[in-house]
């Protein structure tokens, strides 16, 4: 049975773990043991194998939490444990995670209508259609609320033009949830941002790889062309009306983030434990030198910090009582602890530390990438600056 490595969880943060969490969480680690070694391959060459990213849907490990009576229940503390137990094997597995289950099937859940909800729910879930969730564009990245990408009304269809950049699945053949800004004279929505269901074999509709990432290599990111993208007027998900519909998404898969963080940083400090008690220098195991020590000490303060932050979150979200810059504080935390750990991980395996092979240096160039997205470092500090003084210095 599966349980927090051996030295990973000094507090016992997650000694105590329901039985139904513990089997998400044990199909998680099962999952990786199956496709850890091809991920690997796939960071090396920069191919994203979608059939391993979408088994994750037959193991049902796409719920990210959402409450959906087509989709399993999990709690927040499973959908936690999933996310880190995914993003410790492999970080572009963990964002596959992030985008089909936290971002888009949480989008269409929330607010698709009943026939999108009845089509598309349960084969994004299953992971037969892969869904992606396009609001960044290359101009609006943190100012996404100031999106140019338009759905113009004309007769019985919306007519989208944009750019969208940064698109996880948003070339792979399946569905997009495109963020767009209304135009449609009369209509009550006149001007405000909403989302529309589009299937990417829709004319106009140009997905290209982005290519040259040094970051979660096993994933692909699509910079997309919205060119007079034709959709009918059911494509709207009629729950959205307002850029605080794509915030709402976005504060709920945060803590997911920071859940991330943490397996990512867990890996690193496996690694390093593992190694230096096994690396002979000067005669000694590395282990044995007091700086050593000091370091992997410091590193597992930094862990259980991590671990404490995700497991409380957990507890409030489980009552309803996560505020979203709660979540933010996590996501501030967790990530820059993730990239200290991987740092240091890094350089106590030498030039092994470079090797692939030694499941350090991924790790650490993944969390490069999630540390910025879902909003990056700065705009979690203003969210949080905003909540304790009252005053907004976003702009
Ligand atoms: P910018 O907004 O240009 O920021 C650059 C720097 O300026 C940052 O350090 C930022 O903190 C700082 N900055 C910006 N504004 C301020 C301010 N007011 N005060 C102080 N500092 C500030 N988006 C999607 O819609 N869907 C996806 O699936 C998706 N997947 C992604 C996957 C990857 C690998 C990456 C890298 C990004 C992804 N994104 C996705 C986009 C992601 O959310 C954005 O990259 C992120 O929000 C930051 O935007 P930006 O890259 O344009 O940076």
């Amino acid at each position: 049975a599966v349980t927090a490595r051996r030295g990973t969880d000094y507090y016992g943060v997650f000694a105590d773990i329901p039985e139904d969490d513990r089997a998400a969480w044990e199909r998680a680690q099962a999952y990786i043991d199956e496709v850890g070694t091809r991920m690997l391959d796939a960071w090396d060459t920069g191919d994203y194998p979608l059939d391993i990213a979408m088994r994750a849907g037959e193991l049902d490990l796409f719920n990210d939490g959402i409450d959906h009576p087509s989709l399993t229940r999990f709690s927040p503390l499973a959908a936690g444990l999933v996310n880190m137990e995914i993003s410790r094997g492999d970080g572009s597995l963990g964002t596959v995670l992030a985008v089909q289950g936290g971002l888009a099937l949480r989008t269409l859940a929330l607010f698709g209508s009943e026939e999108q909800q009845s089509r598309w729910i349960v084969p994004v879930a299953r992971g037969e259609v892969p869904a992606s969730f396009a609001l960044t564009e290359p101009d609006h990245g943190s100012d996404s609320v100031s999106l140019e990408t338009v759905a113009r009304r004309e007769g019985d269809a919306w007519v989208i033009d944009g750019t969208k950049k940064w698109i996880g699945n948003g070339a792979s053949g399946g569905i997009t949830l495109v963020w767009a800004r209304v135009q449609a004279e009369g209509d009550p929505d006149d001007g405000a941002v909403r989302c529309f269901l589009v299937e990417q074999s829709t004319p106009g509709y140009a997905g290209t790889v982005i290519r040259g990432k040094a970051s979660l290599r096993g994933i692909h990111q699509a910079h997309i062309v919205l060119d007079q993208v034709r959709v009918p007027l059911t494509a709207v998900l009629p729950g959205t009306h307002s850029f605080k519909d794509a915030s709402t998404v976005l504060y709920a898969t945060r803590s997911g983030v920071a859940w991330s963080a943490l397996g990512h940083a867990t890996a690193c400090y496996e690694a390093a434990l593992s190694y230096s008690q096994q690396r002979m220098q000067f005669g000694k195991p590395l282990a044995k030198f007091q700086m050593v020590q000091e370091r992997l000490a410091q590193m597992l303060e930094e862990l259980t910090a991590m671990q404490l932050y995700c497991r409380w979150m957990a507890d409030l979200e489980a009552r309803c009582e996560l505020r979203p810059t709660q979540a933010s504080l996590a996501k501030h935390h967790n990530t820059r602890a993730a990239r200290r750990i991987a740092n240091v991980a890094r350089d106590m395996l030498g030039g092994n530390g470079i090797l692939l092979e030694n499941g350090v240096m991924q790790h650490m160039a993944d969390i490069e990438a999630i540390h910025t997205y879902e909003g990056t470092e700065s705009i979690q500090a203003l969210l949080i600056g905003r909540d304790i003084t009252g005053m907004s210095a976003f702009a």
